[in-house]
């Protein structure tokens, strides 16, 4: 087995969409960033590849690199995975956190999770997804940004 960890924060701003889990989420605000800046796959990836011991996405997708400019992060996911597979580890199980003020977040975990299962080749139910506000307090609190953090096991394939 193997067990990684991914941290990451992106900036709220207008005029962008909010995409969490891969999921649009109706908000007044987006996160801002080189590719859609959904920071709740990009925390699972830096988990994925802190695991198979393949650095990071900063590494792996460098955000000078025009050909990732406004790129969907599940397609970074999936490349992810294919590097996870070729190593020879399956998904174990997900656990993340997204720290946000707002908006709720509960309801679109559903959708998050699907998505999420698919791109990663594993079922449902070996991904979690949590949400907490910070009362207030610090950068999330402000609504000035969301952070996420994330933790996986991976095993041998059989
Ligand atoms: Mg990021």
């Amino acid at each position: 087995m193997r067990i990684g960890i991914g941290y990451d924060v992106h900036r709220l701003t207008e005029g962008r969409d909010l995409v969490l889990g891969g999921v649009r989420i109706p908000h007044k605000m987006g996160l801002d960033g080189h590719s859609d800046a959904d920071v709740l796959v990009h925390a699972i990836m830096d988990a994925l590849l802190g695991a198979i011991g393949a650095g990071d996405i900063g590494k792996l997708f460098p955000d000078t690199d025009p050909q990732y400019k406004g790129i969907d992060s599940m397609l970074l996911l999936a490349e992810v995975i294919r590097r996870v597979e070729a190593a020879g580890y399956c998904i174990g199980n997900i656990d993340a956190v997204v720290i946000a003020q707002k908006p709720k977040l509960g309801p679109h975990f559903p959708a998050m999770k699907e998505r999420l299962a698919q791109v990663m080749h594993c079922e449902e139910n070996r991904i979690n997804l949590k949400a907490t506000t910070e009362e207030h307090l610090g950068f999330t609190g402000r609504e000035e940004g969301i952070a996420a953090e994330a933790v996986c096991l991976l095993e041998e394939f059989a």
